[in-house]
């Protein structure tokens, strides 16, 4: 069983871990729980992102690109990535970050600075808005420009997490996995897994967690996510004819928005370095993993199940996060 193949520019390290959590399971009294070290990528502390960014590269690469732009939050992990993948290549790197400059540098954007990325501040446009206009004045300046979108998530990035479902069909064979539960939020870790348990036959059950409310509502996210899977399935030369009935979304975490910690993710970033010495972060996995404890509590997730928690990175942001981590 193959499928096309897309070139693929090296930046981490693969397979990443994937091993159990004995002491979380046990606290959480459900079902046996196992998780995948996506934040041990291996590029620049690691992340959901390299996976995607290492098609990217390798695209950007064959169309002779000097510059890549890109575009998140002020603590994007994304952006981070990008950054460190364009050092790594010898490309230089556009940020759109939502926002205004702050006064210290923390966390990933920190990192963004250490990478020579060139930050763009783009107020309350963190989705990339006004990249057309900043590339459009790189191209006047003589660049080659690469555009990545918000999160890297369009086709070419979500071939990434096809990879991956592969990656983890030989990490799992004897596990008799029923569930995934990940962060979803620019829905290319959700689109290509959704494509890769598709292309493999595969009965484990995906549950996506939403991060960032969609302002047009969770049925355009899940829309969105549906059409990046078909869009991937083309481009990868997979069978694909998703509609948003085939995306399974759990919407009922976003608390007080994207990027607002509070006590569901603080919760699970406490209990899971207290019981397994592993960092979750307060945007993404935090919340993720809160409500797959929440799924746990109201018996969604039971004994009956062994569930696989993808950790797709983060961390870094912990350090810009610190008030909030020690409010008590
Ligand atoms: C970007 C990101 C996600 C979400 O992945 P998408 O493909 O954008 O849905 C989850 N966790 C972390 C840590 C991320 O940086």
């Amino acid at each position: 069983m193959t499928y096309r193949q897309l070139p693929r520019q090296s930046l981490g390290f693969f397979p990443t871990p994937l091993v159990e959590l004995p002491r979380l399971a046990d606290r959480l009294g459900g079902p046996r729980l196992f998780i995948k070290r996506d934040d041990q990528t291996g590029l620049a502390l690691g992340g959901n992102k390299t996976r995607k960014l290492e098609y990217l590269l390798a695209d950007a690469i064959a169309h002779n690109a000097d510059t890549l732009i890109t575009a998140g939050a002020a603590q994007s992990n994304h952006c981070r990535q990008t950054a460190a993948a364009a050092a790594a290549c010898g490309l230089n790197c556009h940020l759109v970050l939502g926002g205004q400059a702050p006064e210290t540098a923390t966390g990933n954007y920190l990192l963004d600075r250490l990478f020579n990325a060139h930050i763009h501040w783009a107020g309350d446009n963190r989705k990339g808005e006004t990249i057309p206009d900043i590339a459009n004045e790189l191209r006047d300046r003589g660049h080659t420009l690469y555009v990545i979108p918000y999160g890297g998530s369009n086709a070419i990035g979500a071939a990434g997490f096809v990879s991956a479902f592969a990656e983890i069909t030989h990490q799992i064979h004897e596990l008799d996995l029923t569930h995934i539960v990940f962060a979803s939020s620019s829905g290319g870790t959700h689109a290509g897994l959704m494509l890769g348990k598709s292309f493999f036959n595969s009965p484990i059950e995906l549950i996506g967690i939403e991060i960032d409310k969609d302002e047009a509502g969770s049925s355009a996210f899940a829309d969105h996510i549906a059409t990046l899977a078909n869009r991937t399935g083309n481009l990868l030369e997979i069978h694909a004819d998703f509609s948003s009935n085939d995306v399974s979304l759990q919407s009922g975490y976003i608390g007080a928005g994207y990027g607002v910690m509070g006590e569901l993710e603080r919760k699970a970033i406490a209990l899971t370095a207290q019981t397994e010495g592993i960092l979750l972060d307060p945007v993404y996995t935090g919340r993720a993993m809160g409500a797959l404890m929440d799924l746990c509590d109201r018996g969604q997730l039971t004994s009956d199940h062994t569930v696989l928690f993808w950790h797709t990175g983060g961390s870094p942001a912990l350090f810009a996060y610190a008030d909030e981590l020690m409010a008590r």
